[in-house]
């Protein structure tokens, strides 16, 4: 069995046969490997693409425990690159299972709290750089079922409110978190809000139809949400200008061919 890893000083060192070796040098596709060990000439030779073999002997002893545990440190940021779990579930995984096969290397592999720092480097270098400005911004599949002109409002509103929520814990498939970010647009909704204590009837229905009617339909049972809203929009009829919001609402959210569909905003099957 071959691995090559990533050394301290990121060079590329091959681990075979539990012996580790340090790159010496490529011919054409040919990669010749030295022990790791300047005084000895053990040596191994990599082929196209073909695993390396030892080709000349080592004169000492192979370091198993160390070659396991430096295997086990580069499976696991390689996970932690390509999934999007979190940091501490997938190393929690990684020592499961490497207790299943090695159950005598666990003992020897750094805690969580000791690698913990190169852990998260793993993860945020597998990120893309943050954007600087909206042009930098490209969503692409699922994610573009947001619309871009929504994020283009986003970043121009200028009405001094952007409303921030997250949650981390307890997110629909796909995602994995959620962080979402609402601006206001000018449909006469926003003063209801901001004027949280108005005694105004218009701006009390507007606040209970947002907050205890339309938001609660995420938790309701996803073969009566059609029905739900039907009610609802009966029940706040009056409230001035109501319709722009309403049709937002089906075609967004209800509708048969809504933007998001149920399965990623329905609650009722989490709780
Ligand atoms: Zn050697």
């Amino acid at each position: 069995m071959s691995t090559i890893v990533e050394s301290k000083r990121k060079k590329p060192t091959l681990l075979l046969d539990n012996f580790r070796f340090t790159r010496d040098k490529i011919i054409n596709t040919t990669i010749y490997w030295k022990c790791e060990d300047r005084s000895c000439l053990g040596r191994a030779v990599q082929c196209d693409l073909n695993s390396p073999f030892m080709k000349q002997p080592h004169n000492h002893e192979g370091d198993e425990i160390k070659c396991k545990v430096e295997e086990f440190r580069m499976n696991l940021k390689q996970r932690i690159e390509d999934s999007p779990q979190p940091v501490k579930k997938i190393y929690r995984e990684q020592i499961i299972s490497l207790y299943t096969t090695s159950s005598q290397i666990t003992q020897f592999t750094p805690m969580f709290h000791e690698m913990k720092i190169s852990l998260y480097n793993a993860r945020n270098t597998s990120y893309p750089s943050a954007p600087r400005n909206i042009d930098d911004v490209m969503i692409e599949g699922i994610c573009s079922k947001t619309l871009n002109e929504s994020l283009k409002q986003l970043s121009e509103s200028d009405h001094g409110h952007l409303f921030f929520d997250e949650t981390f814990k307890s997110c629909p498939n796909p995602f994995y978190q959620l962080y979402s970010a609402h601006s206001l647009q000018e449909l006469g909704f926003q003063s209801a809000f901001i004027d949280k204590k108005s005694r105004d009837m218009n701006k009390i229905n507007v606040r209970n139809l947002y907050k205890k009617k339309t938001c609660a339909l995420a938790f309701m049972p996803p073969q009566e949400i059609s029905n739900l809203g039907v009610i609802i929009m009966d029940e706040y009829q009056d409230i001035d200008n109501i319709g722009e919001f309403y049709d937002y609402v089906t075609n967004t959210w209800i509708d048969n061919d809504r933007l998001f569909d149920y399965t990623l905003w329905q609650y009722y099957h989490f709780i």
